[in-house]
């Protein structure tokens, strides 16, 4: 239910990383609240929205995710375009996505709105015993490259809605 003096935020959201980090995942986790071991990589819609409720905002978000374009390193400018929030997603088990998940944040560093909310997200962490990227390692290059950090898991479902939560509340911040 809508409070008086709430405010109503719609909010683009966009997710970078590499192939294979599981974004699509995070997604599918947060809005449908469902996991799928062999997620098609490449088909499907990239398109959701979800609806947050917090105690000083609504927030709907508009959640962009790649069909696929990631296999190439970049992103068409109108991916970013007025996007409010950005996830970038890394996989503990793959170093390589780890290295090319601070290219993305360069690349949004680049193209972004320098008031855009941007979170690290270390994703797979229920398999802990294949990890190559330790939790401090990326904890310590999003506190120094202005990123919030969060170890997720789409498959368990850890940290997800914290996710999006921390996000809305730095987007209704940010407005
Ligand atoms: P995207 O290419 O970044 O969108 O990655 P996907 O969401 O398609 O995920 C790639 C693969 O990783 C799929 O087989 C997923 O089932 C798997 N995956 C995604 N997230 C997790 C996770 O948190 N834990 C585990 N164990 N597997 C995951
Ligand atoms: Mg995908």
């Amino acid at each position: 239910m809508a409070r008086a003096g709430n405010k109503n935020i719609q909010a683009k959201l966009v997710l970078l990383g590499d192939m294979g980090a599981g974004k699509t995942s995070l997604v599918l986790r947060f809005v449908k609240g469902q996991f799928h071991e062999y997620q098609e990589s490449t088909i499907g819609a990239a398109f959701f929205t979800q609806v947050l409720s917090l105690n000083e905002a609504t927030v709907k978000f508009d959640i962009w995710d790649t069909a696929g374009q990631e296999r190439y390193h970049s992103l068409a400018p109108m991916y970013y375009r007025g996007a409010a929030a950005a996830v970038v997603v890394y996989d503990i088990t793959s170093m390589d996505s780890f290295q090319r998940a601070k290219k993305w944040v360069l690349e949004l560093h680049r193209q972004g709105n320098p008031k855009i909310v941007m979170f690290l997200v270390a994703n797979k962490a229920d398999l802990a015993g294949k990890r190559q990227v330790d939790n401090e390692e990326g904890e310590q290059y999003a506190r120094e490259n202005g990123l919030s950090f969060l170890e997720t898991s789409a498959k368990t479902a850890q940290n997800v809605n914290e996710l999006f939560y921390e996000i809305a509340k730095g987007v209704a911040k940010a407005m």
